[in-house]
């Protein structure tokens, strides 16, 4: 073995260490949708547009009517470590909403071609930032704000060979905007591809319905019957006809949402999704005891089909784990288990689970 020569220590070039920090957030154009609506939905957009180009590789543009940006902190919005959603540590313990690191426009600008367009209600005119060249300019638009990602991994080619076909990637994409919308039936989404609407969901409940309801039973059914036909649009009625309401709550947990009964098992586990405060998760916890549910009603390798929301107090889990805040971890993972477990369970027991498995040829 030869020894290398040491080399003198040194700081990284800023544009690099972004590179690499993309390189943990920004896989493909569907991370770069799933950060673009994460921010237009912490901004209370009630309206979302995605429209893509070659499976967004070439062109990714998110649009929303949320508060938007003023022409001031254009440029700090791209700066890495920069946000508007925490101050300090108690703010990161118990942070609600979707974004928080600071991360996502400097690294998403650090492999792309990209602008921003926004501006904020109380501002007469929106502003473009390019992020490229800094280039700050009057522009026309609505109140709300346009992100827009051109070229993704135009800088490193090595990226972007990972990707796979334009139609793979569009999957992807259009996946990613199915887990917000299956989480937030307030807000309408719409995705266009190549210029085609390739899906729409309309948002199925306003403030204005939440607000004007007597008592909060009738609220938490008006949240329901909105949950309902949110799920319904984006899985098909399918899934709502052969699924049950789950409801329960034990100690610090509330579990809601819908189980699929045993016959709408799949051969795949492609639907189930789970949330924790309204985040798409990836966890073992939830997803075991889902499993768990069904030990006793459903048999071989088939799937079962859920959309489970978990609420929690926000300081009893931690969604700072990992860069895509796709994993958490919860304080009390036991209870969590416990909740999801009996929650289904006793979902599945009720009578109208039993009409529905019997209803099935
Ligand atoms: P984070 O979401 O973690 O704060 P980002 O890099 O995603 O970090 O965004 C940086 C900041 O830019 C946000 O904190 C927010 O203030 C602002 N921002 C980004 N997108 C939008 C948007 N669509 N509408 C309003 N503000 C936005
Ligand atoms: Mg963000």
């Amino acid at each position: 073995t030869t020894v290398q020569p040491r080399r003198q220590i040194q700081d990284l070039p800023d544009e690099l260490v972004s590179q690499i920090a993309a390189g943990e957030v920004v896989e493909r154009p569907a991370s770069v949708v799933r950060e673009l609506v994460d921010n237009a939905l912490d901004a209370g957009a009630t309206s979302i547009t995605v429209r893509l180009l070659a499976g967004g590789v070439r062109l990714i543009t998110v649009e929303d009517d949320g508060c938007g940006i003023p022409r001031e902190e254009l440029p700090i919005a791209l700066r890495r470590h920069a946000t508007s959603k925490i101050r300090n540590l108690h703010d990161l313990e118990s942070v609600a909403t979707m974004g928080f690191r600071g991360e996502a426009l400097a690294a998403i600008a650090s492999v792309s071609e990209m602008a921003v367009l926004s501006r904020p209600q109380d501002q007469d005119t929106a502003y473009m930032l390019d992020a490229r060249s800094g280039e700050l300019r009057p522009a026309a638009r609505n109140p709300g704000t346009t992100m827009e990602v051109k070229e993704l991994f135009f800088s490193t080619p090595a990226r972007r060979k990972f990707l796979k076909t334009d139609a793979t990637e569009l999957a992807h994409c259009i996946e990613a905007v199915r887990r917000h919308a299956l989480t937030r039936p307030s807000v309408g989404f719409a995705i266009w591809h190549e210029g085609k609407l390739v899906e729409q969901w309309r948002a199925t409940l306003g403030a204005a319905d939440l607000d004007a309801a007597p008592d909060a039973e009738t609220r938490e059914q008006l949240v329901q019957q909105a949950l309902d036909k949110r799920l319904a649009d984006v899985l098909g009625h399918d899934f709502l006809e052969q699924s049950v309401v789950v409801h329960y709550r034990a100690g610090h947990v509330l579990v809601r949402g819908r189980a699929g009964v045993p016959n709408a098992a799949r051969a795949r586990a492609d639907q189930q999704f789970c949330y924790v405060n309204g985040r798409f998760v990836r966890d073992k916890v939830l997803t075991h005891a889902a499993r768990a549910a069904y030990e006793d009603v459903l048999h071989g390798n088939r799937q079962p089909v859920y959309a489970l929301y978990v609420s929690i107090d926000p300081m009893r889990v931690d969604v700072n784990v990992h860069p895509t805040k796709i994993e958490v971890r919860f304080r009390d993972s036991r209870e969590v288990h416990q909740a999801v477990l009996h929650g289904v369970e006793n979902a599945l027991a009720a009578p109208r689970a039993h009409n529905l498995a019997d209803a099935q040829p």
